[in-house]
């Protein structure tokens, strides 16, 4: 009984470290999630990347829709850098904070590649915050393979704190919160999604990070177009939800019909990065 009391309180602590020093969304996965469904190649597995692992603390900040939707441009490349930024601090702080507790712990930092050029040829990272996110309880994997989360959607950036503490796991999601409407792939500039019979579409990630090199020679890395017209979250009730507006986008630019509607997002467009030609 004393255990789970102090569990649960170790737990609590987290959780008001983490909010206090920003993080929107926390969960807790235990890592005999990773064996339980086998979703990925055990290499990939947290327990085999620290055996010391017991438990993965996944912590979550938002995007901001408003700064999203300017994709692509140099506002939103800002936000992306400072949310990671923010994500790697937040986790090294929190892991401080463990080892202050007498509990190992570090964090596998939020993206880990060295330059866009290496996503084109290996295009896997070395850890999935997605799958971290998921076993979490954080939310499910959707059609456009992020992790959507009952608060933001998929507009939530994410990284995970391994540690020896042992944790109480919080609940699954048991119910998938994609739709499949099916928004990201129409409104994909690269279309790099193909139809598909499961919830989760097969996607070209190649092409997508070809894409993403030619964003980031424009100073407007990365590209984000399908977390911004996802229409999942409970950040939508603040922001809005003008689907129209985003299926309308690409032929307003290009036939400039209507195009008063987008002036802001071109403003931005047209300040601190270079011009992307349309795919
Ligand atoms: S845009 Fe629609 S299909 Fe794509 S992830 Fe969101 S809910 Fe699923
Ligand atoms: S990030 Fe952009 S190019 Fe890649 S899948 Fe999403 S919408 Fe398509």
């Amino acid at each position: 009984m004393s255990d789970i009391n102090g569990s649960n309180k170790l737990k609590q602590d987290i959780i008001n470290k983490a909010k206090e020093m920003g993080a929107n969304i926390i969960g807790f996965a235990s890592v005999d999630r990773w064996d339980e469904f086998k979703e990925t190649s055990p290499e990939y597995f947290p327990q085999n990347i620290w055996p010391e692992t017991k438990s993965i603390i996944v912590l979550g900040i938002q995007i901001f829709l408003p700064m999203l939707e300017t994709t692509p441009s140099i506002v939103y490349s800002e936000l992306y850098n400072t949310t990671n930024r923010l994500l790697d601090e937040t986790a090294y702080k929190l892991a401080n904070y463990l080892n202050t507790l007498g509990h190992r712990a570090f964090y596998f930092p939020r993206d880990g590649y060295g330059d866009i050029s290496i996503l084109v040829k290996k295009p896997a990272a070395a850890f999935s915050h997605v799958l971290a996110g998921k076993y979490a309880g954080l939310g499910t994997i959707g059609y456009n393979h992020t992790l959507l989360t009952k608060e933001f959607g998929p507009r939530v950036r994410l990284v995970s704190v391994l540690t020896d503490a042992v944790i109480e796991p919080d609940e699954l999601l048991n119910k998938d919160l994609c739709i499949k409407c099916e928004m990201c792939k129409r409104c994909c500039p690269a279309s790099v999604y193909t139809t598909t019979e499961t919830l989760i579409a097969n996607m070209d990630k190649k092409k997508c990070a070809e894409y993403h090199s030619k964003l980031k020679d424009a100073y407007a890395y990365p590209c984000g177009v399908c977390i911004k017209v996802c229409p999942i979250g409970e950040d939508r009730k603040i922001y809005g939800n003008n689907a129209k507006k985003y299926l309308n986008e690409k032929q307003a630019l290009a036939t400039c019909e209507g195009i008063e509607e987008y002036a802001g997002w071109i403003h931005a467009r047209n300040h601190g990065s270079k011009e992307v030609k349309s795919e």
